[in-house]
């Protein structure tokens, strides 16, 4: 198949409406990660996402929506304070879920009775979802357990020859996926996977838990409330690892490793650690490194690194989402200096 990359012009909404309403997959740029589309509706549609990205089935997709009239289209129930985060965040990158109505099939949620929910942030996406009239189904535009793509080059890289379309809207501005969110009571929301809108944030509006999966390992034979957590993420081909200690502490450790193995680390900012380690900087601030953690990762494979040193980021506000996704890029492999 010929992949075919278009620019986020009006000009190109209606090619990719004319795939998306045949039931085919178009990559589409939002402001977290690219995302790979498809009628949330159509269950051949949504095989296809699952095929091309190799996702596991029991992994749910988030369908995308352009209005809460589209929501009430899909959700059997939706809890008063969902509206008013919706409210206040939407478009945005807060993803809630809610009981799921008929209308989606089983394949679309893996299996679950929810459905996962999020209106994106771009201004094409948002009017190519009000023009098909369904909800997009679009998990990150990655194929499985590689970095999340925030470039239309990222997507190209790994869906070239299997989708038909990439709609290029330039880097992604969170650069990490939405914040999903399910609710408890009307006053209690737990975060399933930390995103652009932080706990701190939504502890404005409701009681906030965070789940134990967002830090901590999943056994993979346990049930848990979001499937995705449990699956090997985000890792470049390099082995990754996680670096807790002072600039002084890591030149020291990392000048002692192996001087034939080719070196990167993705430090704060202007740090510079000489001899034969490439520095990748991913930021001073957590929404920096969020920003550019996964384009970061890509990097280190694009150079042919064997290990990829990765500075541990701040746990709150948007590093907490930064820390989720690099514990799962590592391994959970975290080296105290
Ligand atoms: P992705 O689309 O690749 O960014 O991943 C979507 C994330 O949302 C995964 O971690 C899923 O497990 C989670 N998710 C999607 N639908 C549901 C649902 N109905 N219940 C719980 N988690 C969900
Ligand atoms: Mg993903």
């Amino acid at each position: 198949m010929n992949t075919l990359v278009l620019s986020a012009e009006d000009k190109n909404k209606e090619s990719a409406y004319e795939l998306l309403k045949n039931g085919e997959i178009v990559a589409i740029p939002t402001e977290t990660v690219y995302g790979l589309a498809a009628n949330g509706l159509n269950v051949s549609a949504v095989k296809k996402i699952f095929e091309a990205k190799g996702r596991p089935q029991d992994n749910p997709l988030i369908l995308h929506i352009s209005s809460i009239d589209m929501l009430k289209e899909i959700a059997a129930y939706i809890p008063p304070i969902a509206l008013r985060l919706a409210d206040t965040f939407w478009p945005g990158p807060l993803t809630m879920i809610f009981p799921k109505r008929a209308v989606i099939p089983s394949e679309t949620c893996g299996g679950l009775d929810t459905v996962a929910v999020r209106m994106p942030n771009n201004r094409f996406t948002l009017s190519l979802i009000e023009k098909c009239g369904f909800p997009l189904a679009a998990p990150s535009a990655n194929t499985s357990g590689l970095p999340s793509p925030t470039a239309a080059k990222h997507v190209y890289e790994d869906m070239k020859g299997k989708i038909p379309l990439i709609i290029d809207g330039g880097e992604c501005k969170f650069g990490v996926e939405s914040t999903v969110i399910t609710f408890e009571n009307d006053e209690r929301l737990r975060i399933l996977r930390p995103g652009g809108v932080t706990a701190e944030m939504l502890r404005e509006y409701a009681n906030v838990v965070i789940d134990d999966g967002v830090l901590m390992k999943i056994d993979p034979d346990i049930k848990v409330l979001s499937p995705g957590m449990k699956y090997k993420h985000y890792s470049p081909k390099a082995d990754v690892f996680i670096l807790n200690g002072s600039t002084e502490n890591i030149i020291a450790f990392l000048s002692d490793r192996d001087s034939s193995l080719k070196i990167a680390y993705l430090g704060y900012g202007n740090e510079s650690l000489g001899g034969n380690i490439i520095t990748v900087p991913y930021g001073e601030t957590s929404e920096e490194q969020a920003e550019h953690l996964f384009s970061g990762l890509r990097m280190c494979d694009e150079l042919e690194c064997d290990e990829v040193y990765v500075r541990m980021p701040e746990k709150k506000g948007m590093g907490l989402a930064v820390y989720n996704r690099l514990l799962r890029s590592a391994g959970f492999r975290v080296i105290e200096l």
